[in-house]
């Protein structure tokens, strides 16, 4: 079994779903007492938060390239960043470590490819959504047609998970809006709805809605687990 390196903390709401799938899967995969290697440095979310939103991406690669060599220093073979927006730093990351980086966005769109899905709806940050790094990525790599929520929802998407979600908030009047806005992707054409934020399915499931949703935290993991057991 190959060790997980994960970068984690953005937020700790999602990590402990890495933590927990991961673990999960290897006893699924191997049974008793197995569990999952994983090194682990986890990061303190407001920094992050706070560079976003200042626009200052170099300094959040810089602090996620650290984040990655520790991993990296302590044996991890291969690394995970635990969230779809700070994607937008990847090659960043990939180019301060020897060893791989599973991307998130690869990962989502081997999966949507392998179910045959064209046309897809994205959920996630206003980054997520609106920037090249992720929709372009899946659109010129994987030539899916990507679709957003209108604007005033991409908002609602937005806030939800930065004053709800990466707080541990859930609340059903943020899933009665969500299921809304999918529904609203869904009569523009969408065949599938990608959840690009790893706090999403902490609020919305398969039994809430009728299209088929792509969990990106469950889609990274599963990778991980193909790359660690191969
Ligand atoms: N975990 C989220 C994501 O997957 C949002 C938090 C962040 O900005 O990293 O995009």
């Amino acid at each position: 079994m190959k060790t997980i390196g994960l970068i984690g903390g953005m937020s700790w709401e999602s990590t402990l779903s890495y933590y927990s799938l991961l673990n999960e899967g290897v006893k699924a995969a191997l049974g008793g007492l197995h569990s999952a290697k994983i090194v682990l440095v986890s990061v303190d979310f407001a920094e992050v938060e706070a560079q976003q939103r200042e626009g200052d991406w170099q300094g959040a690669a810089a602090l996620l390239a650290r984040a990655a060599q520790s991993v990296e220093a302590a044996g991890a073979d291969f690394v995970l960043i635990c969230t779809n927006t700070m994607h937008k730093v990847a090659e960043e990351v990939r180019q301060a470590i020897e060893i791989p980086l599973l991307h998130i966005a690869d990962a989502t769109g081997q999966a949507l490819v392998r179910d045959g899905i064209r046309k897809v709806g994205l959920l996630g940050t206003r980054f997520t959504m609106q920037e090249a790094f992720y929709r372009t990525r899946l659109a010129d790599q994987f030539g899916l047609e990507v679709c957003v929520p209108a604007e005033s929802c991409q908002q609602r998407v937005h806030d939800v998970i930065y004053q709800e979600l990466c707080l541990g908030k859930v609340t059903d009047s943020a899933r009665q809006d969500y299921i809304r806005i999918i529904k609203a992707l869904q009569e523009s054409g969408a065949e599938a709805v990608i959840l690009g934020c790893t706090e999403i399915a902490l609020l919305i499931g398969d039994a809430d809605v009728d299209i088929p949703l792509y969990d990106t935290t469950a889609i990274h993991v599963q990778s991980a687990l193909n790359t660690s057991l191969a």
